[in-house]
């Protein structure tokens, strides 16, 4: 008899869909699709996800454990014999250099918040093994954003659609967050103007209404210019910022430093347009920003994302229901937290931190006291998402260091580990997904049983813990136990039996349609810090203001490398997701670089020809797209393919930095310098 089986999406993506399997008698899923039901999902699922069963039923899932014999080869191995290896592996690394010589490696693979980072961090605080600084992705923008308006609910983006002028700032929404794209286009089918502000025409530039291209990096630049415009057409909401921002005064005086040709020569935009945007933002109602987290990858994001964030405080934006400013709704996203579970307690002392975008030192650092002497890696491909590539996977390849890879699939990580543990899909597992997109959390009911042998990470860790005589009771905890202490007592506004009944709920903070209306931001004062105390601090002008990115403009640096390089987000991969499935891989086959017309010519590069991208890091090597989708100076080479499609098995990681932003802890991939050639 056929049964639906509500789940969730777990993927790196903002619209945590909610989704509903169909299952047969024999167990097993027979389709996957978006719920109607959810808000958000609105019962479509995108074109990574839709063929969801080719990724569970995949001919090449790693379905049992494998273990590196002798002669160097990964064989088959029973699950017990994989585990004794695996407590072998740990506790020499522990007897020889403690615990800090482990070092966990996980992100968002799996962004659930039982099957990302639970049982597996009770384990590793349990071994004292060091802690991973998870920063990789949004934290440049949150800690601006933060320092700005604090932990917010922001814009409820199912109240988008009563904005009349959309701004999205760094975000291709069309290819990775077509969910929430539905609620842009929502607005502009009522009449809302839209601009895109990106240094490439994505798919979303290309639709829309107005198209800004500043250079990498220059976003605050272009925020300021727009104030400044605003300002000097006295379009400043007076009244709101005195009553519900601090440092009003500070920022108008800052204003005086950026006039709009400053702006305009800083950005590569025409002040034309700058005032123009700025002005139609002041004077439409309701006005949004909304932040994607493609213009945060450089050494001064956060405040550039800080900056861009006082442009909605700056113009009254805040006042209507669907005006202000989005990027992470950090107040329900953290509504509920894995956190106070993960058990710091079972630390024995302090640990040292390593920086998960650092990896690549962290493993050829021979100073580095203690070594890394063993990885354990889950939910995340290092060998393909850390940048300096070229280290990273010197680092795998240590002959010294113990790997233990959990995967659904032979990623490049896991052709290094020296054992591979094989992971359930979401379909088999349980697991509550935050959404850091919307206000809603899904629960993903396990659909069918787990295929061959393979396990839910919770369970992975459960294993390693005993083989490794870990004997705390939290180590006995089920999955359904987890799931009961994380929802609580439905303080959040979500309860387990709506999660049960429904496949969701929406947080309730009582946030209202427009929750700053009034002020009431979590800063110390309840205002929205135009004047930040504690960036200063830290060593940073607390008011809003341009920081050079560090390479962008680097002027030594631009005469041998005058070509600044982007790495965004391909349509049908999420960051190396997917990349090995046919019909996504069929779609997108191989990586390339789109480098300008006039670019092109300097370099004697025809279109399609094969082209060299290097910079004193690295190189790699990979079709040219000559077009004007990139602006003159930049060059972009989207991410996420393998190694197997790149000549020489680097792509473009192999030439951007381990450089971090100035607060934050957040890498650089587009502050990087490049130069191309003919290959
Ligand atoms: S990747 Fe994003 S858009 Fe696609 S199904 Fe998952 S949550 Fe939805």
């Amino acid at each position: 008899m056929e049964r639906v089986v509500r789940a969730a999406c777990p993927h790196d993506c903002p619209d945590t869909c909610a989704m509903l399997v169909e299952v047969d008698g024999d167990g097993r899923a027979t389709s996957v699709a978006g719920n109607p039901d959810q808000p958000v999902t609105a019962g479509f699922l995108c074109g990574k996800v839709s063929n969801y069963l080719d990724r569970v039923y995949a001919g090449d899932r790693v379905l049992h454990p494998l273990v590196r014999d002798g002669s160097g080869e990964l064989q088959r191995a029973s699950w017990d014999d994989a585990l004794d290896r695996v407590a072998d592996g740990l506790r020499a690394a522990i007897d020889e250099h403690g615990g800090e010589s482990i070092l966990p490696y996980s992100y968002a693979g799996t962004q659930g918040l039982i099957q990302g980072n639970l049982m597996s961090a009770r384990v590793m605080n349990a071994l004292g093994a060091s802690d991973l600084e998870r920063t990789i992705c949004a934290t440049a923008g949150m800690t601006g954003v933060g320092a700005t308006h604090g932990i917010s609910p922001e814009v409820d983006p199912e109240l988008w659609p009563l904005a009349r002028y959309v701004v999205l700032w760094g975000w291709n929404p069309m290819s990775t967050a077509p969910h929430l794209w539905r609620l842009v286009l929502e607005a502009r089918r009522a009449g809302a103007k839209l601009v895109v502000i990106d240094p490439f025409r994505s798919r979303t530039a290309r639709v829309a209404d107005e198209h800004l291209t500043p250079l990498p990096g220059t976003d605050a630049a272009l925020a300021l210019g727009m104030m400044r415009a605003v300002v000097d057409a006295g379009l400043q909401d007076d009244e709101w910022c005195r009553a519900h921002t601090s440092g009003y005064d500070g920022l108008l005086e800052r204003l005086g430093d950026y006039p709009v040709d400053r702006c305009a020569d800083i950005c590569g935009v025409e002040a034309e347009a700058i005032e123009r945007v700025g002005r139609e933002f002041a004077t439409t109602e309701p006005a949004l920003v909304r932040l994607g987290v493609g213009a945060q990858r450089h050494s001064g994001a956060p405040v550039a994302y800080r900056t861009v964030a006082c442009l909605p405080a700056l113009t009254g934006a805040w006042r209507h229901p669907g005006g202000g400013c989005s990027y992470i709704p950090t107040a329900t996203a953290a509504a509920i937290s894995e956190e106070p579970l993960q058990r710091a307690d079972l630390r024995t002392g302090e640990v040292r931190r390593i920086n998960m975008s650092q990896v690549g030192d962290a493993l050829t650092d021979p100073s580095l006291d203690p070594p890394v002497k063993a990885l354990v890696c889950w939910n995340s491909n290092p060998a393909q998402v850390a940048p300096d590539q070229g280290k990273v996977l010197a680092g795998l390849r240590r002959e010294d260091l113990f790997t233990v890879v959990l995967e659904q699939f032979m990623t490049d990580t896991a052709l290094h580990a020296d054992v591979v543990l094989p992971a359930t899909t979401q379909l088999e597992h349980l697991d509550l997904i935050f959404s850091w997109g919307h206000h809603w959390f899904t629960l993903s009911e396990p659909a069918i049983e787990p295929l061959g042998e393979a396990r839910p990470n919770t369970e992975a860790f459960r294993m390693i813990a005993a083989r490794l005589g870990l004997d705390d009771p939290c180590f006995s905890e089920s999955d359904e136990q987890l799931l009961e202490a994380l929802v609580g007592d439905g303080r959040s506004g979500v309860t387990l039996d709506e999660l049960r009944s429904q496949g969701f709920a929406k947080v309730d903070l009582g946030q209202g349609d427009a929750p700053h209306a009034e002020g009431g931001f979590s800063t110390a004062d309840g205002k929205l810090s135009l004047d930040t105390a504690w960036l200063a601090d830290a060593g940073i002008d607390p008011l809003p203001h341009y920081d050079p990115p560090a390479e962008f403009s680097d002027e030594a640096l631009a005469k041998r490398f005058p070509l600044a390089m982007v790495t965004p987000k391909t349509h049908l991969f999420l960051n190396s997701t997917f990349a090995n499935q046919e019909r996504q891989h069929g779609a997108q086959p191989e990586p390339y670089v789109v480098v300008h017309p006039v670019d092109a010519e300097e370099r004697s590069l025809a279109d399609g020809a094969r082209a060299r991208v290097f910079n004193d890091r690295g190189s790699f090597v990979c079709r040219a797209q000559v077009s004007d989708d990139a602006r003159a100076g930049v060059v972009v080479a989207p991410m996420g393919w393998w190694s197997g499609d790149y000549e020489g098995g680097v792509g473009a990681q192999a030439t951007t930095s381990q450089r971090l932003t100035v607060v934050g802890a957040a890498p650089t991939f587009n502050d990087n310098r490049v130069e191309v050639e003919p290959a």
